[in-house]
């Protein structure tokens, strides 16, 4: 053992001592002292591992008084609500790391009204007694998609399941190898068709898949035949699938209900904002396909959600699993849910307001505006240390929806004076309002599409503060 690792070994606080230099300090007032003392603990453990691991790491710390000012600044940070705003510049519109879809002010303050005190969750006004929770929103779904019934869970993974639970349990369930998809988090088809107790039967090749091929591998033990979107990848050139009208008439020829995964769950055709056709839900009902689902955040806009719409006698036996209670949404949702689809009854507002929908409407030449003016705003303030300039770049809509489409978008590039552009990115995920960027050919990227005009100015201060290293 060195002895300056023995020296500062020595010099470490207790907890007695900690807790007398913190709770005189402005900068931890009001934290309690039940907390003072936990993160004191368990900075304290901490630090002694270190030290006795590497002192390396802690070449910084010389002596009692620099140990004590850096707990305090280590329990400044670690008291902070883990939840942060953040500004999306990655012009990643529907992002999983971010939260996915923004919500409308609309939609919050109805929340506000809904949950501050009680609602009628699950009470039928009219007759006073117990209703169902999900009526109203389900009677929506019917009439914005055209479905006879449906249901929601709490995401599209535990739709899938839980579909696949009740219809197929024990029997076979048919799918293209085309479609055995993995989407982030772990969520894999033949995983998912495993733990359901359903039985995968692959047919086709990745390439091709044909009619012929589900019709031979129908068996007695087949349950159900399912189509999987592929969200987030293409497969192209010499390429074949069995459309859903064609795979529903074979079903119902079979009497085997036919289920499509849609994954992201459009209601609006986006082709004409210069997007590639997506199927839309409401067609897919139309087509034939018995059981759809979706999930609520991804293109839908709304809150995180597992949709499942389609033939009553099929949602009514899903109802009725008793995984359905686990997977249950709660009041919060199902309200952000009902508020988001009474925007889609009107197709020019659900645009305006929906944040998700707006950000992929907005015209190239207006997120070219938005640039412009942070440019001419912000320069005078920050040019002691940084250059920017605006670039054309393309914008994504995540999600795992129209997977390589680019919308055409421009860029605020920060060229910071003093700094290398590794550390600027990196420094603008720790200020007080994180920004969130992307580095292409050695440039720092803000992207407009995904910074809404109310942002701009938190925007230029996390700029000022990163370029100045402030806290
Ligand atoms: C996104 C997606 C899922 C999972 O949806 P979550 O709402 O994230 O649970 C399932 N299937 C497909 C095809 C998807 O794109």
């Amino acid at each position: 053992m060195s002895a300056s690792k023995n020296t500062l070994l020595r010099e470490l606080p207790n907890v007695h001592e900690s807790i007398q230099f913190l709770s005189a300090l402005e900068s931890l007032k009001g934290i309690p002292l039940k907390r003072l003392k936990f993160c004191t603990r368990l900075y304290l453990n901490e630090l002694r591992q270190t030290l006795l691991a590497d002192q390396d790491t802690v070449k910084k710390l010389s002596d009692k008084k620099g140990i004590l000012d850096a707990l305090a600044l280590f329990i400044q940070r670690y008291h902070r609500p883990h939840f942060k705003k953040v500004i999306n510049g990655t012009g990643i519109i529907v992002h999983t790391n971010l939260g996915r879809s923004p919500l409308p002010e609309s939609v919050l303050d109805w929340l506000h009204v809904l949950t501050e005190g009680y609602c009628n969750l699950e009470l039928d006004l009219e007759t006073g007694k117990r209703g169902s929770r999900y009526q109203h929103v389900e009677s929506l779904l019917c009439e914005l998609t055209g479905a006879e019934s449906g249901l929601i869970v709490n995401n599209n993974a535990a739709a899938v399941f839980l579909t696949l639970n009740t219809l197929a349990k024990d029997k076979e369930v048919i799918v293209s190898r085309g479609q055995l998809v993995e989407i982030g988090g772990s969520f894999r088809i033949p995983d998912i068709m495993d733990r359901s107790g359903a039985k995968l039967v692959e047919i086709g090749t990745t390439n091709r898949t044909h009619y012929h091929d589900y019709q031979q591998a129908i068996t007695p033990e087949t349950a159900l035949l399912l189509r999987v979107h592929c969200s987030n990848y293409r497969i192209i050139g010499f390429t074949s699938d069995v459309p859903a009208r064609e795979l529903a008439q074979l079903g119902k020829a079979h009497n085997i209900p036919v289920m499509e995964d849609l994954g992201s769950g459009c209601l609006i055709d986006l082709s004409r904002y210069g997007l590639a056709k997506e199927p839309i839900v409401q067609e897919i009902v139309a087509s034939g396909v018995d059981i759809v689902t979706f999930s609520g955040d991804k293109l839908l806009g709304g809150p995180q959600a597992g949709i499942i719409i389609g033939k009553k006698p099929l949602i009514d036996q899903i109802k009725k699993n008793p995984l359905n209670r686990m997977l249950r949404i709660d009041k919060l949702t199902l309200a952000a849910l009902e508020a988001v689809l009474r925007l889609y009854l009107d197709e020019g507002r659900v645009f305006e307001e929906l944040p998700t929908l707006e950000m992929i409407a907005t015209p190239e030449g207006s997120v070219r505006a938005r640039a412009e003016y942070f440019v001419e705003t912000y320069t005078a303030q920050l040019q002691d240390h940084c250059h920017f300039d605006i670039l054309s770049t393309f914008s994504q809509v995540g999600g795992g929806a129209v997977p390589e489409q680019n919308l055409p978008s421009w860029a605020v590039t920060v060229q910071p004076i003093n700094l290398r552009i590794s550390q600027l990115e990196e420094r603008l995920r720790h200020t007080a309002v994180p920004v969130l960027t992307r580095i292409e050919t050695g440039e720092l990227l803000i992207d407009m599409r995904t910074v809404a005009d109310e942002e701009m100015p938190a925007l230029a201060a996390s700029l000022h503060s990163a370029l100045l290293l402030k806290p």
